[in-house]
């Protein structure tokens, strides 16, 4: 799936606004990794996986189906300035193998020191209401 990158996340439902970040398909063209890019802040960053589904997406550029990677699921990153960003598992990859360089946006927000003002703890808000949790209802309970 090839989704723009910057382009309001809609591949799945998630209960706060996200942005596409390395969604790559036809239209990209592999090249050597750009030297410029430190792949580093982005490694540090891709902590916990999110949205694993049942499937397993293989890179298009490689040969074979038996790269060394997996692509399931998505990272999350939360910017100091807001910003949410969602990215395929295979990100890394791209950027260290088929040259892609995210956008100057994203990169600047990896880079920003010290710890995300807030954690991917929203992450764990799409599961619970999946299974049944009633965030209102929990939200009334605290507060009558
Ligand atoms: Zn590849």
């Amino acid at each position: 799936m090839e989704y723009p990158d910057l382009s309001p996340y809609e591949y799945y439902e998630f209960p706060l606004p996200m942005r596409n970040v390395g969604w790559l398909g036809p239209s990209f063209t592999p090249r050597p990794p750009a030297p410029d890019v430190d792949p580093r802040p982005l490694r540090a960053a891709s902590r916990a996986r999110s949205n694993v589904m049942l499937g397993w997406h293989d890179c298009p550029w490689c040969p074979g189906t038996t790269a060394p990677h997996d692509g399931n699921g998505e990272y999350h990153y939360y910017a100091h300035d807001g910003e949410v960003y969602a990215a395929p598992v295979m990100l890394l990859h791209y950027v260290e193998v088929h040259g892609y360089r995210p956008p100057e946006q994203f990169l600047q927000a990896l880079r920003v020191p010290g710890e995300l003002p807030w954690d991917d703890r929203a992450d764990d808000l799409p599961e619970l209401v999946r299974w049944g949790f009633d965030l209102q209802r929990t939200i009334d309970g605290a507060n009558p």
